[in-house]
């Protein structure tokens, strides 16, 4: 009998890995191929960071990663992914490094979804316009030129549209979030405050952060928030909660769901995140198209298919780390479908995140108490960030293969200096 043959959709954060560590765990028992519609990794954290050092993020943050799949003897294939036929067990695919190909077919025994999502920003009137962004190298290199060649030191805004997170009855129970991912919102006030001061454009008094929940960055847990909000507000920033969603981006500023408005030169936006569109309807997603899987991220209704990263539907918030998890857990689970014995343990999902504070310092958050747990640990100091950029570093080297002691070294090692 031939080997069974994983199929793994999607290659940045989780796909990446996943695909590493399903070589590494279930070793020469299976075959591996990978398909992306783009051959290297953008490395979307540390856009912020590029872009505050005026740098284009597409200049450091885009890294190839054929050689680690050729390493690792997996295949790699370069096209956009269409369909996918669960019931079949095959994926519709077009390779697009040229223009006319027909579309190709290729079946599997497993199949692992990291396609993450579609960032909706064509849903918010008016951000093509007046909007900005960090969410990939384009857009932060959009937000770098106005920074460096036009901006007049207005009102800056910061904040996300409404997340509609997905439903499903066969989903395990997890709180619901009103924002995809808080973190980058709040990371970028404090460097964008600190950027103001060595540009001497002002300081965070000129910052509003808004979020459409009733507290921002609400999976940090009471306790952090409890310690963070108050340095927020002993700053100077501004504090919108509760708008609801964004209405509309206009030049002037953002007109709220919730009826209100916020005047600023710079509009800097998340969006919702939504599924892919042909992942919609599918027999193996929640009513938003994310897809559904219990702890140890199977589908239910199709064991042999697996999700991990922000394509997941129990990937809330939509955090690289998160996935990270779900990379270590399937890649246990495929290991012993094909007879390598391996213990696996749930997924216990948690917040772990670096964030850059500006001036080399940075703030690191792990906490599950938004999940019902008690961890809580906030650092702020120049060690996260220093801790930041290593992990980039340990990515980029060991090709997305990073070991999750990352996490009790990150506390061990942090210092305590409070910004
Ligand atoms: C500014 C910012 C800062 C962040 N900071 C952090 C942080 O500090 N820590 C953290 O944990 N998380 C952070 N995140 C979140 C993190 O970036 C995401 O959770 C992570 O990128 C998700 O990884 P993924 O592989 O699931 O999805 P993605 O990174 O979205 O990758 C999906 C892949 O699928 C491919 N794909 C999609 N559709 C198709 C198709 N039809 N055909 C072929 N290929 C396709 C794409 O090309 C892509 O390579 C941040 C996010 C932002 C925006």
């Amino acid at each position: 009998m031939g080997k069974k043959h994983v199929l793994v959709l999607g290659c940045n954060f989780a796909g990446l890995t996943v695909a590493r560590f399903i070589r590494e765990q279930a070793k020469d028992n299976v075959k591996i191929t990978v398909i992306d519609r783009k051959n290297y990794i953008n490395f979307i954290p540390n856009i912020p960071i590029e872009v505050f050092n005026g740098h284009n993020p597409a200049d450091n943050l885009e890294f190839m990663f054929e050689k680690f799949l050729k390493h690792d003897k997996s295949e790699f294939i370069q096209g956009e992914i269409e369909e996918i036929d669960p019931v079949n067990r095959s994926v519709t695919y077009k390779p697009n490094e040229r223009d006319g190909s027909p579309s190709e077919k290729i079946s599997y025994d497993y199949l692992v979804i990291a396609l993450g999502a579609r960032l909706a920003y064509d849903k918010i009137e008016g951000f093509e316009e007046y909007g900005h962004t960090f969410s990939d190298t384009f857009y932060g290199n959009k937000v770098r030129e106005y920074l460096y060649n036009e901006y007049k030191g207005g009102p800056i805004a910061i904040g996300s549209d409404r997340f509609i997170q997905g439903k499903s009855p066969k989903l395990p129970k997890i709180p619901v979030a009103l924002a995809a991912c808080e973190g980058p919102p709040v990371e970028l006030g404090f460097s964008f405050a600190d950027w103001l001061k060595r540009h001497k454009l002002g300081d965070a008094k000129i910052i509003t952060l808004f979020t459409p929940a009733k507290t921002i960055a609400e999976d940090a847990g009471k306790k952090i928030l409890n310690q963070l909000l108050p340095i927020v507000n002993n700053m100077g920033f501004g504090y919108i909660n509760d708008t609801v969603g964004i209405k509309r981006i206009y030049k002037e500023g953002i007109e709220f769901r919730n009826g209100n408005s916020l005047e600023a030169e710079l509009k800097i936006v998340f969006p919702n995140w939504e599924a892919h569109e042909f992942m919609k309807g599918l027999p193996i997603v929640d009513d938003q198209g994310f897809v559904v899987t219990d702890l140890y991220m199977r589908n239910p209704d199709y064991p042999e298919i697996f999700a991990v990263g922000d394509a997941a539907s129990l990937t809330v918030p939509k955090l690289g780390a998160i996935g990270h998890m779900q990379a270590e857990i399937v890649s246990k689970m495929i290991a012993n479908e094909v007879g390598e014995k391996k213990d696996v343990d749930p997924l216990n999902p948690m917040v772990v995140c670096f964030g850059d504070m500006g001036s080399h310092k940075g703030f690191y958050m792990h906490t599950n108490e938004w999940w019902g747990g008690d961890i809580s640990v906030l650092k702020m100091g120049y060690t996260p960030y220093l801790l930041k950029m290593g992990f980039k570093n340990m990515y980029y080297t060991l090709g997305g293969k990073v070991p999750s002691w990352g996490i009790p070294l990150s506390e061990f090692v942090a210092d305590h200096t409070l910004v």
